[in-house]
């Protein structure tokens, strides 16, 4: 679909609305149950369309009110994994240690899982829509293996029911499908053994626009002491863009606003759009339009402008309601004066 220059979009999650969930938190518990729990999801999921609308953005998503966790909210409808049988696992390479389920055999999927909730958002917004999904390195890291044997067996595995879901996603009207991989920042050398051929199994098919997110994660605790271990440059994607800029995937979302990231590595991704992530996640200080033109600008260094997205570095989902909400006017407002900037001569 053609856009005009720098078309907004987030990276996926919102903060859930205090009616919903405990606010800022993640893994917040649901305040309701059954049809109530349902029906409260749906008024939060309406309650950010508009928002994002207000906001000025192109490329909405229901900002994961459905799901309580972005990786749980997929595995939890799945065959094959025993919730029961936790595993102590020390996830992204040990930056967090967690009790997780364990995959007990052949990975399914029974029944559709975000597809109803992403056909409710689809009727209630005339713009496009993107659906996120976590990625299949993303699930093997938060998972641990009593069946398989090889992560990169299980990836594929996963791959598989995510492929099911992505095409049921389309079906439904979305245009946009983004597989969450943070992951990817980690295990880097297995990003290009199975990772990224994973990836493209999941997305095997889509005609619709697909997009792979990596980021440095939410800016809680754990993930700002590992950011303080990575040095001055943060060069983990210069390993695996060359992988993803050869692969079927038509969007990387990657992080550029407060991070350490040199942009220089976005050149290697010459084939691909690029949502520039111009919103901290890890702050609360909410940028001011001027601040997102830059970092948009900063970015046009070594991507023509047409390849440009504005977008957040990763999820809102822990920040207060109110920050969240102006974080998205700044987005908003911010790519319209870069558009307006870029726009002069008539291009
Ligand atoms: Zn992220």
């Amino acid at each position: 679909m053609s856009h005009s220059l720098f078309p907004a979009t987030i990276a996926g999650s919102l903060p859930k609305p205090a009616w919903l969930a405990e606010p800022e938190k993640l893994w917040a518990p649901w305040k309701h149950e059954g049809a109530a729990l349902q029906a409260a999801k749906e008024d939060a999921a309406l309650v950010w369309l508009k928002l994002q609308e207000d906001a000025g953005l192109d490329i909405l998503t229901d900002g994961e009110q459905f799901r309580m966790h972005f990786v749980h909210g997929f595995m939890e409808h799945l065959t094959g994994i025993d919730w029961q049988k936790k595993t102590k696992m020390g996830i992204r390479n040990n930056r967090y240690v967690v009790d997780v389920p364990t995959v007990t055999s052949a990975i399914q999927r029974p029944r559709d899982v975000h597809v109803s909730d992403a056909a409710f958002a689809r009727a209630h917004t005339k713009r496009e829509l993107k659906i996120t999904l976590p990625g299949p390195m993303t699930i093997c890291d938060t998972v641990a293996d009593g069946h398989y044997g090889r992560r990169a067996d299980m990836a594929m595995a996963f791959a598989d029911v995510l492929n099911q879901e992505a095409r049921a996603l389309q079906a439904a009207g979305v245009d946009v499908i983004q597989f969450d991989e943070p992951a990817f920042n980690v295990f880097m050398d297995e990003v290009n053994d199975w990772g990224v051929p994973a990836l493209e199994r999941a997305a095997a098919g889509l005609t619709c626009a697909t997009a792979v997110h990596i980021c440095y994660g939410y800016g809680i605790e754990a993930n700002v002491k590992w950011k303080e271990t990575l040095g001055d440059q943060w060069r983990q994607y210069e390993t695996i863009f060359p992988a993803l800029n050869r692969s079927r995937i038509g969007q990387v979302s990657l992080e550029a606003a407060g991070s350490k990231v040199p942009l220089s590595l976005i050149r290697l991704l010459p084939d691909k759009q690029i949502l520039v992530g111009v919103i901290d996640v890890a702050s609360s200080v909410v940028e001011t339009p001027e601040q997102v033109a830059a970092t948009l600008d900063s970015a046009l260094a070594f991507a023509d402008k047409e390849r440009v997205q504005a977008c957040t570095n990763c999820g809102l989902a822990p920040l207060p309601k109110a920050v969240a909400e102006a974080k998205l006017a700044a987005l908003g407002a911010g790519a319209a004066l870069a558009r307006k900037t870029h726009s002069k001569g008539g291009a």
